[in-house]
């Protein structure tokens, strides 16, 4: 299977066959597994094989064989499954922390990843030092000798910053940290952060790998001394555990995944090549345009521009909100990585929490918008936005 590309992968890697010799993967909805003899029980429990489970908590072959297919993909060691993306950021970061360890985080997260980093790891003692991810010298200042992990989202939400992983992990690997990036935003298609450097990689599985709205999954895949050592044991006995159910769509999400990505991706660039120039647009930020500020670290580590778009509205909220309220085809939700394109407005949404000093910090201001691009004809997108423009 190592020598297969990408899409073959995401369709055959990992399928656990049952006796029926299903085509499509088996939905195995149960908590729990029975023993032929109380001989195996004791057996299982001592060590369990590698097609052996206990419990679903724990482990179950359907959320196996989704983890198996991702790890396939990531080129990874091993990787393990969880209820959310937050659940595997959470369990990613902690089960390697204790208190009196540093943290070196970007600024620029998520909004639950910030308050993991700004308010949880803090409570517990453990310093966390924030960084604009851009920068490598503040890298360089902020990383010591001791500093336990180093911590970033590449492509940052909502402002699709390029931090550089390489240049990063060679700075943190150099203090003995280590490296943990979530990669949502430019999707396992588009950027495969393990082979750039990091040593652990962690998805929202919500978004694009499921990318039609359904369930709620994470993914974290790193080497097998980490994820069958300190990550299983914390999610084991802390309850992250994704369903069966939610593993299984997940799992053919997978399949089309690739597919999925390169038609978004596409379509996100024919609208970035197209909106530019159209009254009532300020700016737009597209990180597979020349123009982006982290063009020549984009070109070393995506393969292409993603799925994401920032547009900058005329006339502050009011404008974007008259942009956002014209719309007809594209959707107002803070989510993404959907089949259905959607538009969010951050300041007031996702990053309502923050002060304006800490929206300005980030580069969000009140006429920003988030473009995920879904599934739809591209010339039916351009023609909506642009409509939606006019009305500014
Ligand atoms: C959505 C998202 C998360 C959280 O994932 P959930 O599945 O909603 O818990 C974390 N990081 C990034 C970058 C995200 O976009």
């Amino acid at each position: 299977m190592t020598d297969w590309s990408p899409r073959t992968k995401l369709v055959h890697g990992g399928v656990r066959r049952s006796h029926y010799g299903e085509t499509s993967e088996a939905i195995y909805l149960t908590q729990g597994f029975v023993y032929p003899d109380a001989e195996t029980a004791e057996r299982r429990f001592i060590s369990s094989g590698e097609d052996e489970f206990i419990y679903a908590r724990y482990g179950n072959p359907t959320t196996r064989m989704f983890e198996d297919r991702i790890a396939a993909l990531e080129g990874a060691e091993a990787a393990f499954a969880t209820a959310s993306g937050m659940a595997a950021v959470y369990a990613a970061l902690t089960c390697q922390l204790q208190a009196g360890d540093h943290v070196v985080s970007s600024r620029a997260l998520f909004g639950s990843c910030l308050y993991i980093a700004e308010t949880i790891l803090p409570r517990f003692g453990v310093e966390v030092s924030f960084v604009d991810g851009t920068d490598l010298e503040q890298w360089r200042a902020a990383v010591r000798q001791g500093t336990k992990l180093v911590f970033f989202e590449t492509m940052s939400n909502p402002t699709l910053e390029v931090i550089d992983i390489a240049g990063v992990a060679e700075i943190a690997h150099a203090a003995g940290a280590k490296v943990v990036v979530d990669n949502v935003f430019p999707t396992p298609v588009f950027q495969r952060s393990l082979a750039l450097g990091a040593d652990i990689v962690v998805y929202s599985a919500t978004k694009h790998i499921d990318g039609q709205g359904r369930c709620l999954g994470g993914v974290v895949l790193g080497t097998e001394e980490f994820i069958r050592g300190p990550f299983e044991t914390f999610v084991k006995h802390t309850g992250g555990a994704l369903s069966p159910f939610n593993a299984w769509v997940m799992l053919k999400g997978l399949e089309t995944l690739d597919l999925r990505c390169r038609a978004q991706a596409e379509t996100a660039a024919a609208i970035a090549d197209a909106l530019p120039g159209t009254p009532g647009l300020a700016r737009l930020i597209y990180p597979g345009l020349p123009d982006h500020p982290q063009a020549e670290v984009m070109k070393r580590q995506m393969e292409t521009g993603g799925t994401m778009l920032a547009l900058e509205i005329e006339g502050g909220k009011a404008g974007a909100f008259r942009f956002l309220d014209a719309l007809e085809i594209v959707r107002i939700s803070n989510n993404l990585g959907d089949a259905k394109s959607l538009i969010t407005h951050p300041a007031t949404t996702t990053h309502q929490r923050l002060t304006p000093e800490q929206r300005a910090a980030l580069g969000i201001s009140d006429g920003l918008v988030r473009l995920s691009v879904g599934l739809e004809d591209g010339d039916d997108l351009i023609a909506d936005l642009k409509r939606a423009l006019e009305s500014v």
